[in-house]
């Protein structure tokens, strides 16, 4: 009985002493999505892996103490073989933290430390002689407390003119669910830590700003139709904010200006769906004017470089032939639609309507689809998309075939007698392939189905099944001026299908 007790006491000492995590870390949604980021982990980065590795030196430990519980050794003797066996141990710790810290020190001096790449922004400010970073900063600052407000409001009203039409219909998705989950999650004590540029793009026409994000929160998850999913604490992260401006456009300011940049007219204060002035029908956040926020990625999805997200073929030189063709063509905005009309899929599948995506799809697709909508009974407690990546291209009769990898973090429920089931038990990370396609002789429509207008006649659209423009009587999902999803698949049905197509 006393050996067992001097061991208990002397494996707690020396479990506290190496300081081994018992309780796993819980991750909390957040405005961009934390909860999915690093909750699904199934992709993740170095955290997660030696998260795991810890619990599974903490379960060889468990072993051990309950096999000398019955052993016939003095005290002293399993005191002093313990003190062996933890000095060991101890030794093996700090040689797998030396090697895990050797292989994150390439990323740690990229991403832990902010700093700016000085030659690209010397490049660019030469290029922008009226750049200002500071200033340029200010708005990232001002973007994301606004951000954060909306979400913790569950309203896009504050942050519509600065983000684009994909990134409003993932908050949008979001909130549309929460909403049906009996949800808030209001964020308070915000801490901005540091900003900083982490990288400058070419993108077609438009450049891009890579901004790193390192803030804090006090993050409170409340599920009124589950007590189990709530969630309470504080928050640190690391995120990267995406912003994409039109090159050499005159400086404007959308930020600390509620007023429409190009006529100066008051903007609505309800913009909604569509970010378009009612005075000029400018569209606001269409990088025209200043930066737009077009995706926010979390660390470990900014850093990792997974197969899923590869580029295929020569896709670099197709892009290029694109932007040459098409003035208008950018990586950074083709994937925001195709992340837009993934989140009305979704969307359509959870509210079972199909008729919210009905635009978006090709009538093969939709005879596909919306017998699976009509069936579906589960709704999605966080949907957050991880990545959105352009990693192929065909051409075929006359039409540009896009292919996007999309990696989304969710968590299926139901909800019956006003009570939610969880159906998956964590959040699981999904990879899909969304095809977009398009005329090859494609012109600039009046209108954009991703801005609630006819693409041919720029008339107002509605979520309505029938797709003939109310107006000029053209289809709305016709591929003549505007990208159409045609297809979405499963990374092995994807592998098939471009080995077919390529
Ligand atoms: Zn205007
Ligand atoms: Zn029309």
């Amino acid at each position: 009985m006393r050996s067992t007790h001097v061991i208990k006491f002397l494996f707690i000492i020396a479990l506290a002493f190496l300081g081994i995590p018992i309780i796993s870390e819980e991750l909390i949604a957040r405005a961009g999505g934390g909860g999915g980021g690093h909750g699904g982990g199934s992709h993740g980065g170095g955290s997660g892996h030696s998260s795991g590795g810890f619990s599974g030196w903490g379960h060889s430990s468990g072993g051990f103490h309950g096999g000398s519980g019955n052993s016939h050794f003095s005290p002293w003797a399993a005191a002093i073989i313990l003190i062996v066996l933890l000095f060991l141990a101890f030794r093996l710790i700090l040689f797998l933290q030396k090697v895990s810290s050797a292989m994150s020190t390439t990323l740690a001096s990229n991403e832990n430390k902010p700093f700016i790449k000085i030659d690209t922004l010397k490049e660019f400010q030469a290029r922008n002689p009226d750049f200002d970073l500071s200033e340029f900063l200010q708005k990232i600052r001002k973007a994301f407390i606004e951000v954060q407000t909306s979400w913790s409001d569950q309203n896009t009203n504050r942050m519509r003119r600065f983000i684009t039409d994909g990134v409003y219909q993932r908050f949008n998705t979001q909130f549309k669910m929460m909403k049906l989950l009996q949800q808030t999650n209001p964020l308070s004590n915000i801490k901005i830590g540091n900003i900083w540029v982490d990288k400058i793009e070419q993108d077609g026409l438009y450049d891009i700003m890579q901004v790193g994000i390192e803030a804090s929160m006090d993050d409170k998850f409340v599920c009124a139709l589950n007590h189990e999913l709530d969630e309470e604490g504080l928050q640190s992260f690391v995120e990267f904010w995406s912003f994409i401006r039109k090159r050499g456009v005159p400086k404007k300011d959308i930020y600390d200006s509620d007023k429409c940049p190009n006529c100066s007219a008051p903007l609505p204060e309800n913009i909604g769906e569509v970010c378009k002035c009612t005075h000029c029908n400018a569209m606001v956040n269409s990088g025209e004017f200043d930066w737009i926020l077009s995706e926010i990625t979390q660390k470990d999805d900014y850093c990792s470089n997974d197969a899923f997200s590869e580029k295929l073929g020569n896709l670099e030189s197709t892009i290029h032939d694109m932007v040459s063709v098409y003035g208008d063509f950018s990586v950074q905005l083709v994937e925001d639609k195709a992340s837009n009309a993934y989140m009305q899929i979704m969307t359509a599948k959870a509210m079972q309507d199909p008729s919210v995506m009905r635009r978006f799809v090709s009538d093969e697709l939709f005879q596909l689809l919306a017998p699976k909508i009509a069936m579906n009974q589960e709704i999605f407690n966080r949907i957050f998309l991880n990545k959105v990546t352009l990693i192929g291209a065909q051409k075929k009769e006359n039409k540009n075939i896009l292919n996007f990898a999309v990696i989304c973090s969710i968590q299926r429920v139901l909800v019956s007698n006003n009570r939610l089931e969880v159906v998956d038990p964590d959040i699981m990370t999904t990879e899909e392939v969304i095809v977009m396609t398009r005329d090859a002789l494609a012109g600039a429509g009046k209108g954009s189905i991703y801005q609630h207008t006819c693409p041919s006649c720029g008339g107002p659209v509605k979520d309505t099944l029938d797709i003939k423009c109310s107006y000029c009587g053209s289809l709305l999902n016709s591929t003549e001026n505007d990208w159409v999803v045609s297809a979405l698949m499963n990374r092995s049905e994807f592998s098939q299908y471009y080995a077919l197509n390529k």
